[in-house]
């Protein structure tokens, strides 16, 4: 049996994560010596596995779709930013033998989007296209980036309504559903729906996007996504893709893990490297 450290993202389906590959390249730059696997494990299969991994040693966990809420329920402790998200996508063993949950989905984006990007969140007028999983994870940081305004646009009107009200004490969200959104203007759009998997667009209205505003894509893809296309279409001056904030939400779990912080850049530049040279040979 290997002496490294244990460390896995558990998912469904979970073949093309990138998180292992992420992980060893941040074990590599820190000199940390960990393994670092993915394991396909179903929601009903979840806390069995999850129960066996921590049992054998394992150090600490990566949930993704579709299990942050069932690591959200799993987690004997969350941080603060874990229990407003509902959603735990990052599991860590406590020298006590506790579990603690946290969510670093949010801080990873705010990283890509102001420390990558140099975009300047501060009194701006924001919106967020869904409100599902990430959404959730994404609003209070956002929020303490001391933006203006959330609305948050969703399908199912009453689910964005619904998730504004519970941030609501936190500054100013708004729920609406997509036809409600005509006749406004915001500085930054997030696209935290799940369109971008399948190709769709959500129905924006023209002129939703102020001029030079920032459009960015939680999802991330060879191609750029439908939706980064639309941004620049649309007269964005950034218009960007998840794989920075991949990277980002990567990087702080690796730093709850091992109390080492991870370079992200030079991760971000490979993959995006290697993504240019992936397209230019298609
Ligand atoms: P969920 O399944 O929890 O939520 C999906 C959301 O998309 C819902 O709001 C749903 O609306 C909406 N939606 C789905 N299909 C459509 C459609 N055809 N038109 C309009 N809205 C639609 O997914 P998550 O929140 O977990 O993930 C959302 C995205 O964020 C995914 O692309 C995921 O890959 C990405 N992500 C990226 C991360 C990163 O690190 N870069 C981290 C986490 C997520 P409704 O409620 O009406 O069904």
């Amino acid at each position: 049996m290997s002496l490294k450290d244990q460390y896995a993202v558990f998912g469904c389906p979970i073949k093309h994560s990138k998180s292992p590959r992420i992980h060893q390249l941040f074990a590599q730059q820190t000199d940390q010596s960990l393994d670092y696997s993915a394991q396909e494990v179903p929601a009903e299969q979840f806390i069995e596995a999850v129960k066996a991994f921590f049992a054998k040693g394992g150090k600490g966990l990566n949930c993704t779709i579709p299990l942050k809420e069932l690591a959200w329920a799993f987690a004997d402790l969350k941080t603060e930013r874990a229990q407003l998200a509902k959603a735990v996508n990052t599991l860590a063993v406590q020298v006590d033998g506790s579990i603690l949950g946290d969510n670093t989905d949010g801080i990873g984006l705010i990283k890509d989007l102001t420390e990558n990007h140099q975009v300047n969140l501060v009194k701006s007028k924001v919106l967020i296209l869904g409100a599902g999983g990430a959404s959730r994870g994404i609003i209070k940081p956002i929020l303490d980036q001391q933006v203006d305004s959330i609305v948050i646009a969703n399908r199912t009107e009453v689910k964005a309504v619904e998730l504004a009200a519970e941030f609501v004490h936190l500054g100013s969200v708004q729920g609406c559903g997509f036809s409600d959104l005509e006749h406004q203007q915001f500085d930054v759009i997030i696209n935290a729906t799940s369109t971008s998997l399948t190709g769709e667009l959500p129905p924006l209205p023209n002129n939703v996007l102020r001029e030079k505003g920032i459009c960015y894509d939680l999802a991330y893809a060879l191609e750029p996504t439908r939706f980064v296309t639309w941004g620049l279409d649309n007269g964005a001056l950034k218009s960007l893709d998840g794989l920075g904030m991949l990277i980002e939400q990567a990087a702080e779990a690796f730093y709850i893990w091992r109390d080492v912080r991870p370079k992200t850049q030079p991760v971000i530049e490979l993959f995006d490297t290697e993504r240019k040279q992936c397209r230019s040979s298609l």
